[in-house]
């Protein structure tokens, strides 16, 4: 039986890559009484929150909620711009962007899945996994389909399973360079307010979201930003969508209300995290992150230990893959450091299983936290039979002392 009055002493380590450590501010909002979702204050509340997401997703076009998990979102994305047995473009960089081509296959999509093709000593078994999206791959595939069969293209900006965070200002160049007219979909459901995305600049038709992320909220809502290609696609198109149709919700929204019954309390949650977000300002979260990840890859260096994004140019802000010696079972491991230390690591997903695991540095983190993390996996790690070849905790010790923390725009938290 699952004992849920599991409580040792201190607070408990989510170093998951999503959900994130929650603020205490955050909480706090959360717990207010919640009220009418069709009264006045609701309004001005929901007014605010959709102003507010649309400088975090840098859009001054619509940013649809839902009361929804990540892959609720995923569906709404396909199924409001595209009719039955339509062809869309996706790229395998890992474990998520496998999903969400299952879930187009489901709708009734006919799906092409490009990958990475190269050879990888390293994991033979998924070399695309470790790598960013080749927007030179989808160019030329592009470029062949000169009637314009291909919808959509699909890609993940950062790929939650492995740690790599792809390019999309080169998928979208891609796009334009084939002058092909296929709709332009982002995943960035862990990239959002951790990495620089930028929905309108980079010319993304529909951006899917989450709240348990960078937004630091707990899991429940999720969101889709729409250009006006999108809308337009969205008047035609005709797969059936009834609870994710974004007509009634932007019609809804212009006073702040929805459709259905909003998840009042996230809602509350969520003005909290982006009043935090805005007052630190969004350059100085990205560059909050970046310093944090790189405290994390030169521990995982240290160690001697493989990290999962072979190409430094997209390592992710959010998270860091590592790769265990062949032989050491990962879960083991990350088992070994639960029981041991009260600390969670990402499991390797999908094709990866067993084969790494997944440090997360996002959410309600400092540069302390993010050593005693570090701590939990060396110590783990040894205890666990796996040979260091030196000390991760000193180097990270090394890099967030001599490295300052950046300059924010305000508090924040
Ligand atoms: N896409 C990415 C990149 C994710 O990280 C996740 C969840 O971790 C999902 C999609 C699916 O979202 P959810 O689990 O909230 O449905």
């Amino acid at each position: 039986m699952v004992k849920l009055d599991f409580h040792p002493a201190g607070r408990h380590f989510l170093q998951i890559p999503g959900p994130s450590p929650v603020p205490d501010r955050i909480l706090r909002a959360i717990s207010l009484p919640t009220i009418d979702h069709r009264g006045p204050e609701f309004g001005a509340l929901g007014r605010k929150i959709l102003a507010g997401l649309g400088q975090v997703f840098r859009t001054r076009h619509p940013v649809i909620v839902y009361p929804a998990s990540g892959t609720g979102a995923w569906e709404a994305a396909l199924v409001n711009t595209l009719s039955p047995g339509d062809h869309i473009l996706m790229y395998e960089s890992g474990h998520f962007a496998t999903l969400w081509q299952k879930l187009a296959g489901r709708l009734g999509l006919s799906t092409e899945f490009l990958a990475w093709e190269g050879k990888d000593d390293c994991l033979p078994q998924a070399p695309a996994w470790r790598r960013g999206v080749q927007a030179d791959m989808i160019e030329a595939r592009l470029r062949k389909d000169t009637a314009h069969a291909i919808k959509a293209v699909c890609v993940v900006h950062n790929e939650t399973s492995t740690g790599v965070t792809s390019n999309i200002a080169a998928v979208r160049h891609a796009i334009d360079a084939a002058r092909h007219p296929a709709l332009l979909m982002v995943d960035s459901i862990s990239g959002l307010a951790c990495a620089d995305y930028r929905h309108d600049e980079w010319g993304v038709d529909v951006t899917i979201s989450g709240s348990q992320k960078g937004l630091m909220l707990p899991p429940g809502i999720s969101f889709n930003a729409v250009s006006p290609r999108a809308l337009d696609a969205a008047r035609s198109a005709r797969l059936p969508r009834a609870y994710w149709a974004w007509d009634e919700i932007v019609a809804m929204n212009r006073d702040g209300y929805w459709p259905y019954t909003p998840s009042t309390n996230l809602l509350y949650g969520l003005s909290e995290a982006l009043d935090m977000l805005l007052e630190e300002g969004l350059d100085a979260v990205f560059a909050r992150h970046a310093r944090w990840a790189a405290g994390v890859r030169a521990a995982v260096q240290a160690w001697g230990l493989p990290i999962q994004c072979a190409d430094p140019a997209v390592y992710s802000p959010v998270l860091t893959g590592v790769i265990m010696p062949a032989g050491v079972d990962a879960d083991a491991i990350r088992r070994l450091i639960y029981e041991r230390f009260d600390l969670s690591l990402g499991t390797g997903l999908g094709k990866l299983k067993g084969r790494m695991f997944r440090i997360g540095h996002l959410g309600d983190s400092n540069d302390l936290t993010l050593l005693a993390t570090l701590a939990g996996c060396e110590m783990g790690l040894a205890l666990g039979g796996v040979s260091l070849a030196g000390s991760g905790v000193q180097a990270a010790m090394a890099h967030f002392a001599g490295t300052a923390a950046p300059a924010t725009a305000g508090t924040g938290h």
